[in-house]
């Protein structure tokens, strides 16, 4: 699969790209319905990708789980699903191109040599010199970094409006191979995207912080950035992101319809009547048409 596709002007292709640490919850399918009622408004195509990249953080059949809820909930999603366990090869590529630009380089910091906060590039070569302040330790398998640009990355979010890090100052040098040969997430995704082409990006707000990174790694790789859009995360009763790690309960499916409504609302959207799934599904998508042309 070639690793430069940037989509054709005017066409629409979102996705929706779970991790399958679980079933899906009420605060995934928020992010679900986003994507899904953007793509619909805008007659594009809705991919479904699993990010199972992270294999320890994986649960056996949670991706099939995951295929049935949406299944269940009328969200049907076009093309054949992808499994990110299956594409190595195009993060490998993806990785080697950085490599020869110049853009990586191995840290063996432990995670007692990194305070909390960005990463001071320990262990970033020196371009004139090629020596870094600290010799990387020959006896410990490095991580690699991927080498940022200064300065403001400015983008605007369809939710949010402008938006800009510094990510050199506030994030530092960052990850994109772990030091046990996994890809991490900020590079798969990026390489991913592109690949796929899609256009446009929907996902929770807890990815906003992702986002400056994803765009330097895209330019860096000459792909196009996706235009993006972060919805808002639904919290528990103490205020904290709804996630498998604080045990937030899987979708109840009894009542499709009724978790559709909740998640609408969720949004920030009014409820509205509606006797079936698909018109519930047909009618949402009108009115996120009419907010988000
Ligand atoms: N796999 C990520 C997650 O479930 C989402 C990645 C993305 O939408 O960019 O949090
Ligand atoms: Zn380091």
């Amino acid at each position: 699969m070639p690793l430069d596709v940037s989509p054709p002007r005017g066409r629409y292709v979102g996705r929706f790209a779970p991790s399958p640490s679980g079933p899906l919850h009420a605060g995934s399918l928020v992010a679900a319905l986003a994507s899904f009622l953007d793509a619909r408004a805008h007659h594009g195509e809705w991919l479904l990708r699993i990010e199972d990249i992270d294999t320890p953080r994986t649960a056996a059949g949670a991706d099939g789980i995951i295929m049935a809820q949406l299944d269940a909930l009328g969200m049907r999603w076009d093309h054949a699903a992808v499994w990110q366990s299956e594409r190595h090869s195009l993060y490998a590529q993806a990785f080697a191109r950085l490599q020869a630009k110049g853009r990586t380089y191995g840290c063996t910091c432990s995670r007692r040599d990194l305070a909390a906060g960005p990463y001071p590039g320990t262990c970033r070569p020196d371009k004139t010199t090629g020596r870094a302040r600290h010799q990387p330790h020959a006896a410990v398998q490095p991580s690699w970094r991927f080498r940022v640009e200064s300065g403001r990355e400015i983008f605007q979010d369809r939710w949010l409006g402008p938006q800009s890090q510094d990510v050199a100052n506030e994030v530092g040098d960052f990850i994109i191979r772990r030091a046990d040969g996994l890809w991490a997430y900020q590079l798969v995704v990026v390489v991913d995207d592109a690949a796929q082409g899609v256009t446009d990006v929907v996902r929770g707000a807890d990815l906003l912080d992702s986002t400056a990174r994803q765009r330097q790694l895209a330019r860096a790789l000459g792909l196009p950035a996706p235009r993006m859009m972060h919805v808002p995360l639904v919290l528990d009763a103490e205020g904290r992101k709804l996630s498998k790690q604080n045990h937030a309960p899987a979708l109840d499916l009894a009542d499709p319809l009724e978790a559709l409504q909740d998640a609408w609302q969720a949004l920030g959207f009014a409820p509205f009547p509606a006797h079936s799934r698909d018109v519930f599904l047909g009618e949402a998508a009108a009115r996120w048409a009419q907010r988000f042309p």
